[in-house]
């Protein structure tokens, strides 16, 4: 298929030649001619799958009409979780966009807000921002919405993760009811079920499985192993295998503090984020954490949400997840562009019921490796896949 096939105009044709995109994406196909049509959309696409010229594209061929701005007006849209999501899809606009005479901004929290100010005065055609700061700008009147006419929930999920929602609402109840909305998330949760239910009518619903190739960078595998066994486990793989980093997901805090103390025992430095450090300790930890100064960190499910934790070489389920989807979300935090990321999870017995629950979801059982002096004594059987859990049972 072509892009010409999808009815995209000459301006977007020619910015699209001029990028070598030589043919739509799955979820281009799919989205783009959708919401050309006017349809609200429910999209379930990770990063990497083009999701974002899959909203991009369609949203600048409606909005290149005659239509004459006012100061302060917007007329899409696009809420994301982070500065640098709003940064990045809003380049994409300009490139998009580079023959349209359309305007774009990106907006986000812990920036000086007197410029950003301005530059909504003259009004922008699309608006890229995250909640906060949004919000302040709005309760400020910097900005009104009463010529909207598309929302798109970017990254929903990791919204919704970090605490978006409350922002989220507030925001939706401002919005002109009569407006197009797009929802894209990595997964569909019951909360983001939720949220789409609140904010999106009658919707098309688009679900893209990452193409084989993206997929293929994400190497899974579990080890079984006795739960009194875990913390040496660890410290062998880190040393054998010669881990340069690893983000190390953990059920409590008290585990937490105990395993950076195991490690540290062995002569692994490590770090921890739990619920007791602040928000800003969180977030100085992470970018340490990111820039290599601390190659190894243990975090707690809980602690973990609200940061923007992206593009790791390795994520490790020293404890497994409860539910399916903090593990698809986890792993999904591996992978940079090009290069491989590993998802390795110690799975013990009395974590079979989740790992069927798992396995089921990703419709494979997960490669099991086993290392010399780590036999269980407490074997873990292999999966049902079509496992359903008790309470999801009809
Ligand atoms: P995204 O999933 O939106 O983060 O996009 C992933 C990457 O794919 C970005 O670098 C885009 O520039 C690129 N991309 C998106 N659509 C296409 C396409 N149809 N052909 C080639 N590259 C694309």
């Amino acid at each position: 298929m072509s892009f010409s096939s999808l009815t995209l105009c000459e301006p977007l044709l020619n910015a699209l030649a001029d990028l070598d995109y030589s043919s739509p994406t799955a979820i281009q196909e799919r989205a783009i001619p959708a919401i050309l049509s006017g349809s609200d959309i429910i999209a379930a696409a990770q990063t990497g799958t083009g999701k974002t010229a899959s909203f991009v594209l369609p949203i600048l061929q409606l909005l290149n009409t005659d239509c004459k701005l006012r100061g302060k007006r917007i007329r899409a849209l696009i809420l994301v979780p982070t500065r640098e999501l709003a940064v990045q899809v809003e380049k994409s606009i300009t490139d998009y966009g580079r023959y349209l005479p359309l305007t774009s901004m990106a907006m986000y929290g812990g920036t000086k807000i007197s410029e950003q100010k301005e530059r909504l005065f003259e009004g922008v055609d699309i608006l890229v921002s995250t909640p906060g700061r949004l919000l302040d700008m709005a309760h400020q009147r910097a900005l009104h919405f009463d010529e909207l006419e598309i929302l798109v929930l970017d990254e929903a999920d990791r919204m919704l993760d970090m605490g978006f929602i409350t922002d989220i609402n507030k925001i939706i109840e401002r919005l002109p009811e009569d407006r197009q909305n797009l929802l894209f998330s990595a997964t569909i949760s019951n909360d983001v079920r939720a949220l789409a239910k609140r904010s999106i009518y009658n919707p098309v619903e688009i679900f893209i499985k990452q193409d084989k190739e993206s997929a293929a960078k994400i190497e899974q595998w579990l080890v079984t192993v006795d739960k009194g066994n875990k913390s040496a486990l660890l410290s062998h793989l880190i040393k054998e295998q010669e881990w340069d980093q690893a983000l190390i997901f953990i059920e409590t805090k008290q585990g937490a503090a105990k395993l950076v103390s195991q490690l540290e025992k062995r002569g692994i430095p490590t770090e921890s984020i739990h619920g007791d450090r602040t928000q800003a300790m969180r977030e100085q930890i992470l970018a340490d954490f990111k820039s290599g100064h601390i190659k190894f960190l243990v975090a707690t499910g809980v602690a973990a949400r609200g940061l923007d934790i992206q593009n790791l070489s390795r994520v490790v389920n020293y404890d497994l997840p409860d539910q399916v989807e903090d593990y698809i979300h986890r792993i999904g935090r591996t992978g940079r562009a090009g290069a491989s990321g590993e998802a390795i999870s110690f799975v013990a017995k009395d974590n079979f019921r989740n790992l069927c629950a798992i396995e089921s979801r990703l419709g494979h059982v997960i490669t099991r490796k086993t290392f010399e002096g780590f036999d269980v004594k407490k074997t873990v059987p292999v999966s049902i896949l079509n496992y359903v859990p008790k309470n999801k049972r009809k």
